[in-house]
């Protein structure tokens, strides 16, 4: 029996849409041929104006965590350390990652629902020299965006060390001005914000740190920052990469471009807006540090002691959807609702109806 489609709004991955997996099952070509290399070549440009960049966008079939691991493997040079900012899950996993590949790392730990400020990243980085730093801007197990233009003028004043920032839940969603900023290292998994299969990640890397990895031994192959360059330079991928999600990518840019950035960013604040207002109406709080709300996805304390995942199980029953009942720790503490990708207005506020609906029981 075939299982009832439910739809997503959980942090990923997001609901998929008809016309991506009408792209997705594009008859199946070569990745050295020139099939491939056109296509490519013809979303390069529109991956570098949504990144605002000019360094080169590379396409790596691994989910995020594979950039994010390589990223760390391919910038810090031997006997050089690593600081990680970490505010949640997923920053706070990349401290362990580091130190499971054997690098010397060091913590910038606050508090689950804070924001990382520019004074307490300057003022590790003023005693301590670092290879690099990771940041997640958009810490999605808490719903927390960090001040990223902020924080990343801090660490622009340190020339040696290199900005590696996870926009997994954010990139397509925010404006995010990879050179303005000069971020050295941006990447994204297409899950989230960009409402593709999971699979495939996006990143571009700039000339600095692509200097860096050629001071770096060890790099391997699957992720060396370097063959991802080399192979760029002939419009290809190191290995063979998911073509369908390329192709799948390649409808999503033209339907962004479609709608124009601008409005993608103001929609996804605009979403963001109603979810934020209609949870305060009903007596739930932001767990997140004021000012510094995920524009993508909203984390909610649970205020009212609602039996979340029995009112999840209600939604899907009647409507069809679900949400997150908090990631790890959080668990019935906070509870998560995504408005990005596709998602609109309207169905966000479908959404909304169908969570007071069944809020009650
Ligand atoms: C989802 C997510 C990840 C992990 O992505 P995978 O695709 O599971 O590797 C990392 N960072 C952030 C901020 C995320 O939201």
């Amino acid at each position: 029996m075939a299982s009832p489609h439910i739809r997503l709004y959980i942090p990923g991955p997001v609901e998929v849409s008809e016309s991506a997996w009408r792209a997705f099952r594009t008859p199946m070509i070569g990745h050295r041929g020139a099939g491939f290399q056109e296509l490519y070549a013809a979303i390069q440009p529109r991956l570098q104006q949504l990144l605002y960049t000019k360094n080169p966008v590379f396409l790596s079939t691994s989910s995020a965590w594979g950039v994010m691991e390589a990223a760390i493997r391919n910038l810090v040079r031997p006997g050089k350390r690593v600081l990680c900012c970490m505010s949640g899950a997923f920053s706070d996993k990349w401290h362990d990652v580091a130190v499971s590949n054997g690098l010397q790392a060091e913590k910038l730990q606050v508090e689950w629902g804070r924001a990382i400020l520019p004074e307490m990243l300057d003022a590790k980085l003023k005693v301590g020299a670092y290879d690099a730093v990771t940041l997640i801007h958009n810490e999605t197990s808490t719903g927390t965006m960090n001040p990223l233009a902020d924080l990343a003028a801090v660490v622009r004043k340190y020339p040696e060390t290199i900005l590696i920032v996870d926009a997994v839940s954010s990139m397509s969603g925010v404006k995010i001005e990879m050179d303005a900023l000069g971020l050295d290292v941006l990447l994204a998994g297409v899950q989230k914000a960009f409402a593709l299969p999971p699979g495939l990640s996006v990143f571009a890397v700039s000339p600095r740190a692509l200097a860096r990895a050629k001071a770096v031994p060890n790099r391997g192959y699957y992720f060396d920052f370097l063959e991802f360059l080399k192979n760029h330079e002939k419009n290809m991928t190191p290995s063979t990469p998911s073509i369908a999600h390329i192709f799948a990518l390649r409808a999503k840019l033209e339907e962004f471009f479609a709608e124009g950035l601008d409005r993608r960013f103001a929609r996804h604040l605009e979403m963001a807006k109603k979810v934020r207002s209609w949870a305060v109406a009903r007596g739930f709080r932001l767990f997140p540090q004021v000012g510094c709300e995920s524009v993508t996805l909203s984390c909610l304390a649970n205020a009212r002691q609602v039996d979340v995942p029995a009112w999840i199980k209600r939604l899907k029953e009647r409507h069809s959807c679900i949400f997150d009942g908090g990631y790890g720790k959080l668990k019935g503490q906070a509870f998560r609702i995504a408005h990005m990708g596709d998602e609109t207005p309207e169905t966000i506020e479908r959404l909304l109806g169908g969570l007071d609906e069944t809020l009650e029981g």
